[in-house]
């Protein structure tokens, strides 16, 4: 049984940066000042294990935080969250990822510009509340903006797309907010499905780029499993199986990837 690894697996730019700097402001402030979160920093449960045992506080609401400093996730957060956050008189430290920032520079443009805006995504996602805070109140206009959460699956964006122009409308602009891991990560599962007979999707079952590679991998018909860990799989997935592909979401380290593939191996 041949193994094959899609070309883009492992930590996404944006999250190897979020987690870069909530190590090095965990490193500066150890001992001093509480680091919060709020919520996890990134989709993946081992990796955020990891940072509570360096010291990370994560927390699920704004009381709870008692001074120090609090770091803003890849995702972004909620306007009245960062407001909250300054009134506190915390330091900010912002993790947002430059993509998601490009998104809301849009969405704070577009509503500048009078326009109705239309955010593809999963409302209840912190990267999507970030955005639907920026854009405020949506008035019913026929001037339409149309952007996308970073981590669509580009077939459901142009999904949307087609039924919101079913509307009466004066102007459209539409914005191709994927960002660019997100489309590579697809294509290269994509790539990967025509050649194998088994997909093991690997990142957190809270994480929205990961369960959208997995929807991608089920749709295509090839047998496909979801996982966090290398503990979840069951030899008898591979009986019979002539090529197992692999990918990952955007928040799970490469250190997994290997492990994985290790037990594959030994199966
Ligand atoms: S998936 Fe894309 S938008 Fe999200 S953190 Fe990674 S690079 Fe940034």
């Amino acid at each position: 049984m041949k193994i094959k690894v899609a070309r883009c697996a492992g930590f996404c730019f944006g999250v190897k940066r979020a987690i870069n700097i909530a190590e090095k402001a965990l490193d500066e402030l150890k001992g001093e000042d509480k680091i919060y979160s709020l919520g996890p920093i990134i989709h993946n449960p081992q990796v955020v294990d990891r940072l509570l045992k360096n010291g990370l506080h994560v927390v699920s609401d704004l009381e709870k935080i008692k001074g120090g400093a609090v770091i803003i996730s890849s995702h972004g957060a909620p306007l009245d969250t960062i407001e909250g956050i300054k009134k506190k008189g915390v330091r900010l430290i912002d993790a947002v990822c430059p993509f998601v920032k490009y998104a809301q520079r849009i969405v704070k443009d577009l509503k500048k510009d009078g326009y109705e805006i239309i955010i593809v995504g999963d409302s209840a996602h912190p990267e999507v509340r970030a955005l639907k805070s920026i854009a405020g109140k949506n008035k019913r206009s026929k001037k339409l903006g149309i952007i996308s959460q970073t981590t669509q699956n580009k077939e459901n964006y142009i999904n949307e797309i087609k039924k919101i122009l079913g509307r009466d409308f004066s102007e459209v602009k539409i914005f191709n907010t994927i960002c660019n891991d997100t489309s590579k990560r697809q294509s290269a599962a994509r790539r990967l499905l025509k050649n194998c007979d088994l997909m093991i999707v690997i990142g957190g079952k809270n994480s929205a780029n990961t369960k959208r590679l997995w929807q991608i991998c089920k749709e295509s018909g090839v047998d496909s499993f979801h996982i966090e860990t290398e503990l979840e799989m069951s030899k008898n997935w591979f009986n019979g199986k002539k090529c197992v592909g692999i990918t990952s979401g955007a928040s799970t380290p490469d250190s997994m990837v290997k492990k994985i593939i290790e037990r594959i191996r030994r199966f």
